[in-house]
């Protein structure tokens, strides 16, 4: 094998570090930056300002401004119509800095992302908070695709409470957020998105994963229009208590 970076040979014994169908020896992942999306140290990464690290594998592959986004959001509003969402003819995408879009989900006091996986066990790459879809500056479409779906959702429910987002800590707003994140789960196993359902399932500030496996059940066995009965009905339960002026 031989060495991406520095064009050694890689010896068979040795360690070795391989993506993209590129092999980096031990010395030069050791001594080089990684990309903040794959965890790649190419040899042309570029700093995305508001981000971090960018390699030349990820670079124009990924969600970023300038992409039509109506293109990405339109299978999704089709997605999620017969759950009992509507997704806005024009949602306000707002393209935002990696910190600012942390700090406006939590105030925790947290190690700094060195990877994008860091970031998502503390946050949503997608967050809808005061009528503005916020978004990472970077993100694979499966990722996109699976956080837009969950924010989608939450948007809709806001505005039909009238709350800025669903961050809180009542049963209204675990269950809402709940269900929200369900929907992502949902939409990643119908495209086979393996490793974004996996994230999804690790979704630390939800506290309902014994309920995720109950819904995951409850889905194989009913239509949508059943599921949506069923967190409507506790849904609205919970309004009355939670909400109640
Ligand atoms: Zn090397
Ligand atoms: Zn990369």
């Amino acid at each position: 094998m031989i060495c991406y970076r520095c064009r050694d040979t890689i010896a068979e014994e040795d360690f070795f570090y391989n993506d993209h169908e590129k092999f980096v020896c031990k010395p030069c992942f050791e001594d080089a930056r990684r990309c903040f999306i794959c965890r790649f140290p190419g040899n042309q990464m570029e700093e995305v300002e508001g981000l971090g690290m960018e390699c030349e594998f990820c670079r124009g592959k990924l969600v970023m401004e300038g992409i039509d986004m109506e293109t990405m959001v339109a299978p999704l509003r089709s997605f999620l119509l017969p759950f009992g969402f509507k997704v806005p003819d024009r949602p306000r995408w707002v393209w935002t800095d990696r910190q600012e879009l942390r700090s406006m989900q939590t105030g925790a006091d947290l190690p700094p992302d060195e990877f994008i996986d860091d970031f998502l066990r503390y946050c949503y790459p997608v967050y809808y908070h005061e009528g503005a879809y916020h978004l990472l500056r970077r993100m694979t479409k499966p990722t996109f695709i699976a956080y837009a779906v969950v924010q989608l959702a939450a948007g809709d429910l806001s505005g039909r409470y009238a709350l800025p987002d669903l961050a809180g800590i009542s049963p209204f707003h675990i269950f809402g957020r709940g269900w929200c994140h369900w929907l992502g789960y949902e939409v990643t196993r119908l495209l086979g998105y393996d490793l974004e359902r996996r994230q999804l399932r690790k979704w630390p500030q939800l506290g309902a994963q014994g309920d995720f496996e109950r819904w995951e059940r409850m889905s194989r066995v009913n239509k949508p229009g059943k599921m949506v009965a069923y967190f409507k009905a506790n849904l609205s339960a919970l309004v009355k208590k939670n909400l109640a002026p």
